[in-house]
């Protein structure tokens, strides 16, 4: 099982938390589409031997490509890879480009899953964080997104300053009321170099509260829990049949192919990423180069790596797994390492994998770093 991720590096307006790549200059479009597809072309040795089982159109914001372009870039695919009769072909789209028609001609493609932006249902918090659409947008692209596809995903935002737990709730109830399959939240963090950085630093926004963004995660799970979603990854919650396979191949160490600027890829023991700059990308392709940066993954890194992901996920981190890709002294370090915090209720150990408690949840990502070997 494999995936190819494919980087669109556009937005309207910047987003004031964002750090992804992105250019709010669609000028060098026209040349980065026949770039993408060369670049498809120039690594389809790399999975040769593998069937694609999903391909996923990430940003930036995907939906500012026309379906033709879409099109295009998917037959390149088609035309280079061997690809699964049942994959899920994911488009990133946001709420101000899915107008009635859209989604119609959206549904008509190859395109059979979407996961919409729409970050919160309030008015005030989508001015705070500097997002393209509006309330009445949020609304009415889930409305008419219902209609036409079952396979939905849409992202919130929890933990905005100055949005009581009761707005969140107010959120939650609204996502839920369109009757979508699948919930991806994370918290507002406060990026080096973004807009809302600069804002906090000089008084104009709140700083983001961790108390605030620890209860309102709680109330997320609580709330989709009861709701029949299966909180199945940190940040990620689906009902059954529903979860992203896209992203659960990327935490279950699968490979990925990462297509366009900024993108990564990785192959099990190697991590690639492409160049951050679409001018620089596009010329390098161009000269039939490809814009990438390889690093090897020591044994010890993909032991960090497995535990870092493996934490996050419903599945844990298997102590077979470790002592048959690792060995003997990574497991008893493992367990060794796990015994402060089993000590402390917030992990467990149950059928032979290292699982966080509802308690250790949200402090995962720093209790894996504890889990850690040092090269
Ligand atoms: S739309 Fe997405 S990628 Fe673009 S600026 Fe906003 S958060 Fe970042």
């Amino acid at each position: 099982m494999s995936g190819i991720y494919i980087h669109i590096p556009f937005c309207k307006q910047a987003c004031h938390y964002c750090d992804f790549h992105f250019s709010t200059s669609m000028k060098k479009k026209d040349d980065l589409i026949p770039a993408l597809a060369k670049e498809l072309e120039l690594r389809k040795d790399e999975f040769k031997n593998t069937v694609v089982e999903t391909i996923y159109f990430g940003g930036g914001t995907p939906s500012l490509l026309t379906n033709d372009e879409l099109q295009f870039i998917i037959d390149s695919v088609y035309k280079n890879y061997k690809v699964s009769d049942h994959s899920e072909i994911t488009l990133e789209a946001n709420p101000d480009d899915l107008s009635q028609e859209r989604i119609i001609e959206l549904s008509k493609s190859p395109i059979n899953r979407l996961s919409i932006g729409i970050q919160s249902f309030f008015e005030n918090d989508l001015k705070l964080m500097n997002r393209a659409h509006n309330a009445n947008e949020a609304k009415s692209c889930l409305e008419e997104a219902t209609k036409h596809f079952d396979n939905i995903s849409l992202d919130l935002i929890y933990g905005i300053p100055g949005a009581s737990n009761s707005q969140w709730l107010a959120n939650i109830e609204m996502a839920l009321s369109f009757g979508v399959p699948h919930i991806s939240s994370y918290a507002l963090t406060v990026e080096p170099k973004t807009a809302l950085a600069s804002f906090i630093k000089k008084g104009i926004i709140d700083n983001v509260d961790d108390e605030q963004a620890h209860d309102q995660f709680h109330i997320l799970k609580d709330k989709l829990e009861t709701s029949g979603f299966v909180h199945y990854e940190l940040s990620n919650f689906g009902k059954n049949g529903y979860f992203s396979k896209n992203n659960s191949a990327y935490w279950q160490g699968k490979s990925y192919l990462g297509i366009g600027p900024s993108a990564h890829s990785f192959n099990g023991k190697q991590r690639g990423w492409n160049v951050s700059n679409n001018a620089k990308y596009i010329k390098s392709i161009e000269q039939n180069e490809l814009p990438i940066e390889i690093e090897t993954l020591t044994h010890t890194d993909q032991y960090n790596e497995y535990v870092m992901t493996g934490l996050r996920t419903i599945w844990g981190v298997s102590l077979d797994k470790v002592e048959t890709d690792f060995g003997m002294d990574f497991k008893d370090y493992l367990i060794e390492q796990s015994e402060i915090f089993i000590n402390q209720q917030l992990l467990y150990i149950d059928d032979k994998h290292v699982q966080v408690t509802k308690k250790g949840q949200f402090l995962c990502d720093g209790i894996a770093s504890e889990l850690f070997k040092l090269n």
